[in-house]
Formats: structure tokens, sequence, C-alpha cells
């Protein structure tokens, strides 16, 4: 791989960024940062779906025109992502006359090559969905799986559609071909699941008596496009499909996404990418979402909604870029509270990563006259040390999948844990008290210190504020770039930087 194009879904705005949105953003960020690291010229993808029914009445019951709406939930999009340090490529917002005339253009091709019908149809829609249901999308109560506090619709109206079914075998048969086409193996079953029956034609378009807010269609104006059909082709449009060289990145994308999304991404996308002769997605990696503490739904009237903005002004954006990549499981749904955050914030990158940090600069500016400390003669204790910082952070000098992001994170934890244990048991402070065994004190601080720095220098692909933050303490800035772990890379003698409390206890 030397070039990766990573996406985020593009989000709904007719709500303020919540949680969900927070962390696959965060996911991918994280793994833009990794593959950067390591070499991988990779662009990241973020951005705002602003048209369908949903966003039409948020913005009406706000009283607002459709365009400030949308202006004003893009920005908030934008700057909760920018707070998170989310270091993204492309904003997209599918408002933009680009997007829409190349949406426009796709669906002309699919007409002239007789991909897309015409018929009436009379089926059970859900409003919040914005999809049409079949009997067995509903609960017992005839509602939608997904809102079942709200009522669905029977709609009978003329449509646009795109046959699914003439490509299901051949989606099969990619998936065979390509097993990793969908991670963890968990979503490729369900994906397969979906597949394993004939597939409904897909209604590509909404007549403008009921939905307003989108592209319209080329050949037939009193309709816009369906929401999904017209958003996935943003994926596209970021690099200035079809024209500028997108298939370099292309051929090389990957999707995130959250379950809930698995059968738009697995199943249409890659029909509708068929339909148009282009390449499918390399991999979609597929999350579980976020459940509040005992694992109940969060909810309002729980009061058990965690909102990423609040945690960012209360314990900063690391602590939550923290939570989510280190607490989140692979294939089930995790678990988050307020109270969880505050005691791995405190507990593990302040017990363990921040107060060992702060101990050893403090006391070794404070009898080294500010000045790095001189190693000598290394005891197998100390080898040791250093392996195990060296070993945790080899995990990110390499090209992680979203999967691995939780062990690898603890790994970092787990080692600077172990330092602290190194740290201690050499007691330095006692060392240092005899003169036979103070130059002793100096070799276990620089190498604690030095180590230290290894796994710092991997943390920026998680928490890059907190690390550089604690890099220039250690007067040991990284360069943007490809990247390795080293030892010894500390300068002997080198001036410390400012000590200040890296994750300062928050009570
Ligand atoms: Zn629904």
């Amino acid at each position: 791989m030397t070039k990766s194009y990573i996406t985020t879904p593009i989000y709904y705005v007719n709500a303020a960024p919540h949680l969900g949105h927070a962390h696959t953003t965060v996911m991918c960020d994280i793994m833009t940062r990794n593959r950067k690291a390591n070499g991988v010229d990779t662009r990241l993808s973020t951005g705002c779906d602003e048209h369908g029914q949903k966003n039409q009445e948020s913005a009406e019951k706000l009283g607002m025109d459709v365009m400030e709406y949308l202006d004003l939930r893009s920005s908030e999009f934008k700057k909760a992502f920018d707070l998170l340090d989310v270091d993204y490529d492309y904003f997209v917002r599918t408002t933009r006359p680009f997007h829409k005339e190349q949406v426009a253009a796709m669906e002309q091709k699919f007409m002239d090559a007789g991909l897309i019908i015409e018929k009436q149809y009379t089926g059970i829609y859900c409003k919040g969905c914005e999809q049409f249901k079949t009997e067995s999308d509903l609960n017992d109560e005839g509602r939608c799986v997904d809102h079942p506090n709200m009522d669905v619709e029977e709609i009978d109206e003329k449509n646009y559609f795109f046959p699914l079914e003439p490509f299901r075998q051949r989606l099969l048969d990619h998936i065979e071909a390509n097993p990793d086409f969908v991670q963890p193996p968990k979503f490729l079953s369900e994906l397969k699941n979906m597949l394993a029956e004939p597939l409904e034609d897909l209604c590509i378009s909404r007549p403008k008596s009921r939905v307003s807010l989108g592209v319209t269609l080329p050949f037939d104006e009193d309709f816009v496009t369906y929401v999904w059909f017209d958003a996935l082709i943003n994926y596209l449009t970021n690099l200035g499909w079809p024209g500028n060289d997108y298939q370099d990145y292309w051929s090389e994308v990957e999707h995130v996404i959250g379950k809930d999304i698995l059968k738009t991404h697995g199943v249409y996308w890659p029909i509708i990418l068929m339909g148009m002769g282009e390449t499918l997605p390399k991999r979609i990696s597929v999350h579980g979402h976020w459940l509040g503490s005992g694992g109940v739904k969060m909810s309002k009237s729980l009061g058990n909604v965690v909102d990423p903005l609040e945690i960012v002004e209360k314990f900063g954006a690391d602590a939550l870029r923290y939570y989510l990549a280190r607490h989140m499981r692979a294939e089930n749904d995790s678990q988050i509270s307020v109270e969880l955050i505050q005691g791995a914030y405190n507990g593990e990158l302040g017990n363990k990563v921040g107060n060992l940090l702060s101990r050893a600069a403090k006391f070794s500016v404070d009898r080294f006259d500010g000045k790095i400390p001189t190693k000598g003669t290394l005891t197998e204790e100390d080898e040791a040390a250093r392996a195990i910082a060296l070993k945790a952070a080899q995990g990110f000098a390499e090209v992680f999948a979203l999967t691995d992001i939780p062990a690898r994170t603890e790994a970092l934890v787990q080692a600077a844990d172990e330092l602290n244990n190194y740290f201690t048991a050499q007691a330095p402070w006692k060392l240092i008290k005899d003169p036979e065994t103070a130059d002793r004190a100096q070799t276990v601080l620089y190498v604690t210190l030095d180590s230290l720095r290894v796994l710092l220098e991997a943390f920026r692909q998680i928490i890059p504020t907190s690390a550089d933050k604690a890099l220039a303490i250690l007067a040991a800035p990284v360069e943007e770039g490809v990247w390795s772990p080293e030892l010894d890379r500390l300068e002997e003698g080198g001036t410390f930087g400012e000590v200040v409390a890296l994750f300062p206890r928050v009570t």
C-alpha cells in the first residue's frame, strides 16, 4: 500500500453532532495518522449529508431558511471535528454544485444504459430511515425496528427504481474472492445474510411533492434523488471523479461505518459502483455502537447521553479520543459514560502516563539543573524496560486495522505501567544520595524518560495534542512524516521544556 483513502460516512445534519459521529470520525483520523506515520500517502474524507426529508423538516421546524440551516449545521460539525483534532482532507457538503452535477450525470448514464425503471409502487415507508420497508424490516407492532417510536406510512406513488437483483451474484462472487471486503468477520456474515435472498429494486427517487431538498433527477424534474443514492457518490466526487486521476486513491478506498449502515454500504453501494463500471471499495470496516454504562441504550430520559463536546470541555479532546480508541470493542457494542471516561482519564492516562513523566522530569530538572540526564552502563533491568517500550510502540510502526486500535492503545498504557514499576523499583531518589550510585540514578532517569518518549511518539497517532505537549517537555519534538520507534533519541544533556501537567486530574 502506498496510497490510501479513508472515509467516514457523511453525517445527517438534522441534529447536532453526537458521540457516534465523534467516534467514527476519530477512528478514521487515528487510522489516517497511523498510515501517514508508516509512509502511506493517505487522504481522509468526512462531511455532511445535507439532503433529504428529515433535514428539510428540521429546518422547517426551526422556521429557518433551508440553506441557512444547512450552513449552520455543517459549521457545527466542522467545529466539532476541529475540536477533536481530526485532520481531514475533505469536508463534504452534498449541496455543493460539483457534487450535484456529478450525481445527475451518473443518473443520466444509468438511465441511458437501461438500468433505471419507472413504476407505480405501493409500500410501507419509514420516514426515519427515508426508506421503503419490507415486512421483515418491521417489528411485531408493525413499526420500523430502527424507529420504533415513529409510525410507518403506506405510500402509493410513481417512482424510479434501480434493480439490484441482476448484480447480486456478482457481489457474492466478489465477496468470496475478497474475504476481507468487510471487516470484522461478524459483519461479513451479516452482509452474506443480506445477500442470501433476492434483492428488491432500490427506489432512487422521491417526488418533489414530498421532498424538495435533493438533487433533481435529470430525466424527470418532478423528482429528487433518494438521499442515499446521492450521498454515497460523495466518496467519489471528493476525489474530483470522474476526472482528476481519482483512481490512485479510489483503488485503495476504505469505508469506515457503524453497523446500522452496513446494508447501504455493503449492498447498495457496491452494486451502484458495478452499475457505473467502477472498482469496488477495497474494504468496509464496521464498528458497533456505544451504549451507556451497564449496557443500556443512551437516551435523554435516562440522562445517560454522553455529549462529545461537553467531554472535550471538561477533560480535553484527548480524554475522549483515548477512551474511544482504548475501550471500543471490535464486534460488539461498547459502554461509555462520563464516569467511565473520567476513570480512564485519571486512572490510565493520568496515573500511568502523565504522572511518570512529571515525576521523572521534575526530579531530573531539580537535580541536574534542568538538563536531561546522561546514561551510563545499562543493566538487565534497564534493557528489559527499554524492550517493553519498544515492543508496545512497534504496534504503531505498521499499518493497523480499525479492530486493532483498542489492543494497541492498551499496550502503550500497559508499557507505561511497567515503566512505573521499573522506576519505583530502581528508586533513583535513593540512588542519588550515595555518591557511589549517583551516576546510576542518571541512567535510570534517562532510561525511564527515553522509553517514555518512545511510547509518546506512538501515542501521537491516538492523542496527538497531549503527546506533542509531552514530547516538548522532553525537548524531543517529532517531525511529521515516516516514523519508526528507536531508542536513545533523547538528547543527553539537552534542556527540558517547561514541565507542565499532561493530564491534570479532574474530579
Ligand atoms: Zn426507520
